[in-house]
């Protein structure tokens, strides 16, 4: 017992496995509940690099950030509100539509919707979780979570690659789309599958756009507008980062790695070519890009269990997505945030100190945050693929009929139906303005009454 890391005070001890945006944010929710719940983070990085392109924060994940208080401080790490959704076409770079978000989205929605770096996100997480109390550990990889014994009998020990282990009551696996603890839940290695599509990502400078001198690359650079052209089998994405002086280009296309290959260094000329024909505005654009790395995206349609005992995942460990409707690390923050309500508000019901009542206890609480979290969370999977199967439509009668439901989706004020999940009020409604942290206090009021009705009986 001489190699384990002390738990930072007595109460309910959570380990979380993974320092990225979903277990970062499970962490400060766990930190600022009342009282709060000593938590651990282990990262197997060296250290938590803010590195990273663009990022969307949709309002379902910002009226989480904002209920930890993190609203003020992620605008002024450069988080901005986007003003609209544009939808353009592949050959011209026509508008199809344009979506106005802005306080729409506040009023509709509950919250705004903001666009920021990725490393900014994560860095504004990572202070902020240290300064709520988090204790996060670094070079820490996790290589197993044994049962614990002599005087940590009845707890879980989280094993370290460097062999020191930690007590956890709870253990939360936040590791990923490649994620360990997940094959530790399941018993058996459950990888994700490909999409069929592949990412290049990257960012550069508003100089290097300036350099251009056009009009049209002005206007878009100036907008603060999420800009999408659709095309048969691929899309590409463009905004502004960083108050303008940064811009985020994705390019969405088919993917051609091996089975098998993650990632893959391609060359530019190829990374172009799969535009080809495509508006020149884009193109030049495109050509701002230096590098040309091929990301295949993957995902699961349904993870059968999300829980095992006290251990738990999150975020891509669970439910791996496309990144179509902006919500992978949107649902990670929900997931996050709802696990340490639950958490929460059970240790302040009380909890046993007889080791197999307290486990019983976090055992069934966590196969209730599955039942909050799983069916979401599969919803927006399915609603990312079929995102895909709308924006990547080839030319012809379903495109002509997708482009007409579009043009036409402002005449209801963004509030009928569309076929397009995109254009469809109740869906975004569904989607944007769900309110999980009030859904699941709710939902643990009604649990613990039917366990208390069950106990007297
Ligand atoms: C091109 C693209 C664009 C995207 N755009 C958006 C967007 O606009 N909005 C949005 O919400 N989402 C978006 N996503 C999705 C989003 O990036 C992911 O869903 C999100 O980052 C997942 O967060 P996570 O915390 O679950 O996992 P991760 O960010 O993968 O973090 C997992 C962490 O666990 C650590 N780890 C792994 N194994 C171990 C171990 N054994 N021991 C210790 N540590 C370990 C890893 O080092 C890592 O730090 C996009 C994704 C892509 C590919």
């Amino acid at each position: 017992m001489n190699n384990q890391h002390k738990p930072l005070q007595n109460g309910l001890h959570v380990v979380v496995v993974g320092a990225g945006i979903g277990g970062l944010a499970c962490a400060i929710a766990c930190r600022r509940a009342n009282p709060p719940l000593p938590v651990t983070v282990v990262e197997r990085a060296p250290e938590i690099l803010t590195i990273g392109a663009g990022i969307h924060i949709p309002p379902n994940a910002c009226r989480v950030v904002s209920s930890l208080g993190l609203l003020d401080k992620l605008k002024q790490a450069g988080g901005y509100q986007v003003k609209g959704f544009t939808l353009r076409r592949y050959q011209n770079g026509n508008v199809l539509v344009e979506k106005p978000m802005g306080m729409r989205m506040k009023t509709e929605y509950g919250a705004e919707w903001l666009a920021i770096h990725r490393g900014d996100y994560q860095g504004v997480l990572l202070e902020a979780a240290r300064e709520a109390g988090a204790d996060i550990l670094t070079n820490a990889e996790v290589i197993g979570i044994a049962e614990g014994i002599g005087e940590s009998f009845g707890k879980h020990m989280v094993v370290l690659k460097d062999g020191k282990s930690l007590v956890a009551d709870v253990v939360v696996g936040a590791d990923g789309l490649w994620s360990g603890v997940r094959e530790l839940v399941l018993g058996r290695s459950f990888p994700p599958v490909e999409t069929g599509d592949l990412a290049y990502r990257g960012t550069f400078t508003r100089e290097h756009l300036k350099s251009f001198k056009n009009e049209r690359i002005d206007q878009l650079m100036e907008a603060e507008n999420v800009q999408v052209w659709l095309g048969p089998g691929r899309h590409a994405v463009f905004y502004p980062l960083r108050n303008k002086t940064e811009y985020n280009l994705v390019l969405l296309v088919g993917d051609d790695l091996p089975e098998g290959v993650r990632t893959s260094q391609g060359s530019l000329e190829e990374m172009a070519a799969n535009f080809e024909g495509w508006d020149p505005i884009l193109n030049t654009i495109i050509s701002c890009l230096k590098s040309a790395l091929k990301w295949k995206l993957l995902h699961f349609k349904e993870l059968d269990q999300w829980t095992k005992g006290v251990i738990a995942l999150l975020g891509d460990a669970s439910h791996p997505t496309l990144p179509y409707q902006g919500q992978g690390a949107a649902m990670a923050v929900e997931d996050g945030a709802i696990l340490a309500l639950l958490l929460s508000r059970l240790q302040n019901q009380g909890i046993s100190d007889v080791p197999d009542q307290r486990n019983q206890q976090l055992s069934d609480l966590l196969l209730l945050y599955q039942d909050l979290r799983k069916r979401r969370t599969e919803v927006n999977v399915a609603g990312a693929v079929d995102t895909r199967h709308y924006y990547h439509l080839s030319d012809g009668d379903e495109q002509i009929c997708r482009d007409k439901e579009l043009a036409s989706l402002p005449d209801s004020a963004w509030q009928g139906p569309c076929s397009f999940n995109w254009g469809d009020a109740e869906y975004q409604k569904s989607l944007l303005g769900f309110d999980g942290l009030a859904d699941a206090e709710r939902t643990f009021d009604e649990w613990s009454r039917k366990k208390s009705r069950q106990a007297n009986i």
